[in-house]
């Protein structure tokens, strides 16, 4: 067989399988109870305004136009639809702020490519979002720890930047509902680092793929929002906002956007038409419809049932896991954090609960860029229904139960 070692780019020795998608088999498996998934449940998506906008579309002339190539940017009513909202959320912009990608995947994708040249440096949280550093990884940059807050100074990040051999590019976080933690960050962490950033001077990556999806609590400023009253503009900013439609609409039509200062975007566009010319153009024009039609009632409906959802993995967890084991309470999302003794192995206790217990899920250590957390798992609560939810948190607790007492 032929050896590819040597022809593929240094850059491939840092993309390795990932453990999410190894699990995502696992769903098939009728008696397997998957809390592994970071997915919404299909029985909740708006599959007849669906089905409605693209039955429309190819009743008139209009689906040619949906069928062509479109311009890199984006459907312009959809970047507007999308302008709008981000005016809601304290963003006033214009449809020069917006970028469409292909899921806000892509998007962190681009933005690894435009600011990270080999053994610069991304500031992450530790855990962060395992996409993340897959999409950043392909770029060959050093972590440094964002999040939790360490007190440190500007300088000091500086300092291990350069002896990674680079300089600190951006910041990436969550401020909503974080994945894999489900954390929010409170009012004084998000300007934190809105300060590290400037006294960096570097950029803030705000993924908000769960933006929408608050259980309880106050709505809090979206970072971008914050740096807007700073400085009087979105175009005087720093901070490039990563938003989708795949925990509410679909992912399945996979569309997402960039919201950030004009010349960012212009950069982006031309990462894009380098990459894949245009997100789908049919896609966001379906897109535009359903949210213009759907959009609020969705959300409305979905919160509601991921809300009972989350208290009742959380009332499950209460009464099935033995003491030792703890877990927070995510206003919102779709994970709850689960630490565990520190002599638990939560990837080997993975491989027993397929086994024995059925009961998947997403052992922590993968979150970590430098593969700490081994105690810790993520459980998603959108997908499964109620009833699966305390099924399979009652034959967890049993495992964990009789793992410790071993
Ligand atoms: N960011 C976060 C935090 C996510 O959890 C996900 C999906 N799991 C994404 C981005 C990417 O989502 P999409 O590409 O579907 O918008």
């Amino acid at each position: 067989m032929q050896d590819w070692s040597h022809l593929f780019a240094t850059r491939s020795s840092r993309m390795a399988a990932s453990e999410i998608r190894e699990l995502l088999k696992l769903l098939d498996r009728p008696e397997m109870i998957s809390f592994a998934g970071g997915i919404p449940d299909p029985a909740l998506f708006p599959a007849d305004a669906f089905r409605d906008a693209y039955g429309e579309l190819f009743g008139s002339d209009a689906c040619r136009t949906a069928l062509q190539y479109s311009v890199s940017e984006g459907y312009p009513p959809l970047r507007q639809w999308i302008a709008d909202r981000m005016a809601e959320l304290g963003i006033p912009c214009s449809i020069d702020n917006i970028l469409i990608t292909s899921g806000s995947q892509q998007a962190l994708d681009y933005l690894g490519k435009l600011f990270l040249s080999p053994g610069d440096t991304a500031l992450v949280g530790w855990p962060t979002y395992l996409g993340a550093l897959q999409a950043f990884n392909a770029y060959e940059p050093s972590y440094d720890r964002l999040l939790p807050a360490a007190n440190r100074s500007a300088q000091d990040y500086r300092d291990t930047a350069a002896e990674n051999g680079g300089a600190v590019k951006f910041a990436y976080c969550s401020a909503d509902f974080a994945n894999p933690t489900g954390l929010t960050l409170d009012l004084s962490e998000r300007e934190r680092i809105l300060d590290l950033a400037t006294d960096l001077d570097v950029a803030v990556i705000e993924d908000a793929a769960y933006q929408s999806l608050r259980y309880d609590g106050e709505p809090l400023p979206p970072i971008l929002a914050l740096d807007i009253a700073r400085n009087g503009g979105i175009d005087n900013t720093r901070t490039i906002y990563c938003g989708s439609f795949s925990k509410t609409l679909s992912p399945g039509l996979r569309v997402g956007w960039v919201c950030a200062a004009a010349p960012v975007i212009q950069k982006l566009v031309l990462i894009k038409q380098a990459s894949d010319l245009n997100s789908s153009t049919i896609n966001q024009v379906v897109m535009a419809g359903v949210a213009e039609r759907a959009f609020d009632a969705q959300v409305t409906k979905i919160r509601k049932a991921y809300r009972a959802r989350r208290d009742c993995m959380l009332d499950a967890l209460e009464r099935n896991m033995p003491d030792g084991v703890t877990w927070n309470r995510p206003e919102g999302g779709m994970f709850i954090w689960l630490e565990l003794p520190a002599s638990v192995n939560s990837a080997d206790l993975l491989a027993r609960s397929i086994e024995e217990a059925k009961v998947a899920f997403v052992p922590g250590g993968a979150f970590f860029p430098d593969g700490t957390g081994t105690n810790c798992m993520r459980l998603n609560f959108s997908a499964p229904s109620e009833e699966k939810i305390e099924e399979g948190i009652a034959r967890l607790g049993r495992l964990i139960s009789e793992t410790l007492s071993r």
